[in-house]
């Protein structure tokens, strides 16, 4: 159960538009001065004590104009780039994922010699990847927004299971060969949010 939280402070909200940039002002009983936080979503939000002139803070947001609007533009430059399970972004990011895929799987393979069958790229949900007895490799098309340390992770851990099916000691022995940092990897991918297999 998620409790409220009591507030006996007096909160109260206003809003404005100064200088191109809409922002809220919080009254807090808190605060001591004016600040002024950027958020992420693209909010501009002043805190402020009681009693502060709106005034002012309108002023200091005119003044502060093109760094504000800099900084938000940069916000909204990242929220758009960032990547979207949409299938629009599959179809975009497939044949980049196919690429990526098809030359690491060739690099790191020149050193483990596995006999690779069909490499296929897949929207999946859950998984970064996959390795069907056959020895074909499935990789999710998002390897393509990955940092490249990781994608090549991926490839790696997928590759091994051509020479090891399960998570056994011989496996991860084959893996740590050429990502010495495989746990790090691993601990990092955690937060991307989806499994590897
Ligand atoms: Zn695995």
């Amino acid at each position: 159960m998620i409790q409220k939280r009591k507030r006996n402070r007096k909160i109260n909200c206003s809003e404005g538009l100064a200088g191109g940039i809409k922002y809220s002002v919080n009254f807090s009983k808190r605060a001591r001065k004016l600040k002024i936080a950027l958020h992420y979503d693209g909010r501009c939000v002043a805190t402020v004590p009681f009693g502060f002139s709106e005034r002012v803070v309108r002023k200091f947001i005119e003044k502060k104009s093109d760094w504000l609007l800099d900084h938000l533009k940069y916000f909204e430059s990242v929220r758009n780039s960032a990547p979207r399970n949409t299938s629009g972004d599959f179809s975009d990011n497939k044949e980049k994922a196919f690429i990526l895929a098809r030359e690491r799987v060739d690099y790191f393979n020149r050193f483990y010699g596995f006999s690779v069958g069909k490499i296929n790229i897949r929207a999946q949900k859950t998984r970064w990847g996959s390795c069907s007895r056959k020895g074909n490799l499935n990789f999710n098309y998002r390897i393509a927004h990955l940092p490249r340390e990781l994608s090549d992770y991926i490839i790696i851990h997928e590759l091994c299971h051509l020479g090891s099916f399960d998570h056994s000691k011989r496996f991860w022995d084959l893996v740590e060969k050429t990502a010495p940092n495989h746990a790090e990897l691993r601990r990092r991918l955690k937060i991307e949010g989806i499994r590897y297999g």
